[in-house]
């Protein structure tokens, strides 16, 4: 049996582990079955910083000069930007279509939420720069470990052959990173059960039915935009869909019941090596888009805050639309690929528009459920990408 088929059998017991358990028999789920979807995940984090740097240095010397670098940085970050905002538009989309607000009251909710205050653009691009990158390896800094071993891999290519020995070293260390992703990875439906299991039993029926239009119209946004813009996209790249799904299979459903891009990154790019994405290519822009490329994200922030508009009884203007689409775009760049964050960065988004926040405490109880698809999705575009990427350089 494939991978893909055990985690969809792991996810499918936990499922029905978690409706059997119930309510009641979430404490138990969470004690005695969810250890042993931490115990995976910690064992992924622990490869995920040495992994990203070594990869990252051993792509950027496989691509020989500097200018190549640049140019399929700019190639790649200008395709996660504008699947991102194609995300968003199909999320607004079906939160009009679905009108999941329609009627509700905020009555009975008086949580009070946080906003998050957007960082100034340019304190988001001066901390890009790590000032020690041990730091930043400490604290899995990604976007500041990218930029470290960007500068490392360009720094090898310039100095040429006395630089040999320390480039063997980190290609070894990059060889062995992959092989425990190999390791780790037999053990991925069993972690997923233990992931999913706890998820199911706190969210049974009762919690989900009375926002169940909520999410409905993420998961169709989610579902939409992977068939429509990533089917198109992986056409481009010479693929069917049926193909892709399959060498992506095991990716999207680890980050569907993990919800975070970033810890199932070393499984995202073991998948697109095996669709036959170059080991430079893939090296490169996965890390970058576990750190940057959030469609499902942009989706679900796009059906989030009509839903809440519509809470209130508040018409959207055309230019807030407009706003909805550019901060929601600029808002998955910062969002970190972790359980959660696109919570956060929804407060934000509720702030430039001027919608009152506390609404957006009907979405955190269901929070979860929502983060499975979006960071599904979110991991899936990353592939897509590199497979695109992968395309035109190697033509
Ligand atoms: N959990 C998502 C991810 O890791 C981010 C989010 O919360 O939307 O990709």
């Amino acid at each position: 049996m494939n991978l893909s088929t055990k985690i969809l059998i792991g996810l499918a017991l936990g499922i029905i582990a978690g409706l059997q358990l119930g309510a009641e028999g979430t404490a138990f789920a969470k004690t005695y079955i969810g250890p042993l979807g931490t115990i995976f995940m910690n064992m992924i984090k622990m490869v995920i910083v040495p992994l990203v740097f070594s990869s990252l240095v051993i792509g950027c010397t496989a691509l020989g000069d500097i200018k190549k670098v640049g140019r399929i940085g700019v190639k790649t970050v200008a395709l996660y930007l504008l699947t991102t905002a194609f995300a968003i538009v199909i999320g607004l989309a079906f939160g009009t279509m679905f009108q999941p607000g329609a009627g509700m009251s905020m009555a009975g909710v008086n949580a009070k939420v946080a906003a998050k205050a957007a960082p100034p653009l340019m304190k988001v691009i001066t901390d890009i720069f790590p000032t020690n990158p041990l730091e930043a390896m400490v604290k899995a800094n990604m976007l500041q470990i990218i930029v470290f071993s960007l500068f490392v891999g360009c720094g090898i290519t310039a100095v040429g052959e006395k630089a040999d020995y320390f480039k063997h070293a980190i290609d070894g260390l990059a060889e062995v990173c992959y092989k425990i992703v190999g390791f780790i990875m037999t053990l991925a439906p069993l972690g997923v059960f233990g992931l999913i299991t706890p998820v199911v039993a706190a969210n049974g029926p009762a919690v989900l039915l009375p926002l169940l239009k909520v999410i409905l119209a993420v998961y169709l946004a989610c579902l939409v935009h992977a068939v429509v813009v990533y089917g198109s996209l992986v056409k481009i790249a010479g693929f069917s869909l049926s193909e892709f799904v399959k060498g992506v299979a095991p990716a999207s459903l680890m980050a569907f019941s993990s919800c975070s891009s970033g810890g199932t990154l070393p499984l995202t790019m073991t998948c697109a090596r095996k669709l036959g994405v170059s080991k430079e290519i893939s090296s490169f822009v996965l890390p970058l888009g576990a750190t940057i490329n959030m469609d499902g994200t942009a989706a679900y922030q796009g059906v989030c805050a009509l839903f809440i508009a519509q809470v209130y009884g508040i018409e959207l203007t055309g230019a807030q639309y407009f706003t909805i689409i550019v901060t929601g775009t600029l808002a998955s760049i910062g969002t970190a690929g972790v359980p959660g964050a696109g919570f956060i960065m929804l407060t934000m988004i509720l702030t430039a528009l001027g919608l009152p926040l506390e609404a957006s405490a009907l979405i955190a109880g269901i929070d979860r459920i929502l983060d499975m698809p979006r960071t599904s999705v979110n991991v899936t575009g990353d592939v897509c990408v590199s497979l695109l990427v992968d395309k035109t350089e190697t033509k």
